[in-house]
């Protein structure tokens, strides 16, 4: 293992969605230099990993989500923020000075840290998955219920996640069909009760989905029915996926302060941690939002956070 030695820097950042490029713009105007890990398999975060996005302010004609990351990382880069598109492998955040290891065993020191590592929407694990993801595919309906103006939809899913993303579709959508694996919801009651009050809404249950037909868009589904084990097809040519996130928290879990599903605990309304010098932000602490105008939000919140630390901590 290497080390940096005994430079340590104001403030390391791990993650580099709109959370972590947030954070870094702000706390490298605040003159912190600070150090940003943005990842390695995912560098610019989960909008790298979709096309048009049409609701972040200031792009009234809509901008592709690869290009508002670029912009937001050389904003930060401009003010002076340095990047490592690599992991963090490792960390110590106990202590004043809290350390972060990287892929190839060096360590970094600094007297903050600010997590913003995301979540990741749990997906089907089909083949065609990735490849129709943005394409008719999506783990969003608030990103992406737009795009869906007239179209015959599904849902995947079972939970209060599923019946809100089914409900809210129905504004676009000309059907909605939820796909549930058992004949039962795990949704609360209310939530349950809408979905199947709603006249668009169609409901095919104990089924699964086991294939996704299309070249570049997504054209039909087949689902197999879980109980008899016959497979007929669904032709939708949007589906969402409405199966839960898995926040990128496990390097933290020994650490730091999480929820029962993994998300980082901070002291609401603030970014704080339950580590002094510790400040998260993003999709890694909210299951409620999940935005980039939020996970945005939230990095600035942790950047001004961190320069009051700094400044009570010199
Ligand atoms: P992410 O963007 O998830 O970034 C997390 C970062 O952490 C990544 O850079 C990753 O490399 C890094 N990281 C993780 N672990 C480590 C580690 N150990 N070491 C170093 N780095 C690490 N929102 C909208 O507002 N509008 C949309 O139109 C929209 N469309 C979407 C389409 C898709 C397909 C998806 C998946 C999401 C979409 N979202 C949209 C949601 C939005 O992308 C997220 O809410 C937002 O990106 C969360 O930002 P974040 O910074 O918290 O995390």
């Amino acid at each position: 293992m290497t080390s940096t030695g005994n430079h340590i820097r104001d403030v390391i950042i791990i993650g580099s969605g709109p959370a972590g490029y947030t954070a870094a713009l702000y706390t490298a105007r605040a003159q912190l230099s600070p150090l940003v890990f943005a990842g390695s398999l995912l560098v610019g975060g989960a909008l790298t990993t979709t096309t048009e996005v049409e609701n972040y302010p200031g792009f009234p004609e809509g901008i592709l989500g690869p290009d508002l990351m670029d912009r937001m990382r050389a904003q930060s880069e401009r003010f002076g923020a340095d990047i490592i598109d690599d992991d963090i492998t490792a960390v110590n955040l106990t202590g004043t000075i809290k350390t972060v290891t990287d892929s190839t065993g060096t360590k970094h020191h600094a007297r903050t840290v600010i997590v913003a590592t995301g979540s990741q929407h749990r997906t089907l694990g089909l083949p065609r998955e990735d490849t129709l993801s943005g394409r008719g595919v999506s783990s969003c309906a608030t990103c992406d219920g737009f795009f869906f103006k007239g179209r015959d939809i599904a849902v995947v899913g079972g939970g209060d996640t599923a019946m809100e993303e089914a409900t809210f579709l129905t504004r676009y959508a000309n059907s909605v069909t939820i796909i549930h694996r058992r004949d039962t919801l795990r949704a609360s009651k209310v939530m349950q009760e809408r979905a199947r009050a709603h006249p668009d809404i169609t409901f095919a249950w104990n089924s699964e989905v086991t294939e996704l037909h299309g070249d570049n868009h997504l054209t039909s589904l087949t689902l197999r029915n879980t109980q008899t084990g016959e497979h007929h097809p669904l032709p939708v040519t949007g589906l969402f996926i409405a199966i839960g996130h898995n926040p990128r928290t496990h390097l933290f879990k020994d650490q730091l302060d999480l929820d029962d599903a993994g998300y980082i605990q901070v002291q609401t309304p603030t970014t704080h941690t339950s580590i002094p010098g510790v400040f998260a932000a993003g999709d890694a602490v909210d299951h409620t939002y999940r935005q980039a105008i939020t996970a945005a939000a939230t990095g600035c919140a942790a950047a001004l956070d961190t320069e009051r630390h700094l400044t009570h901590h010199p």
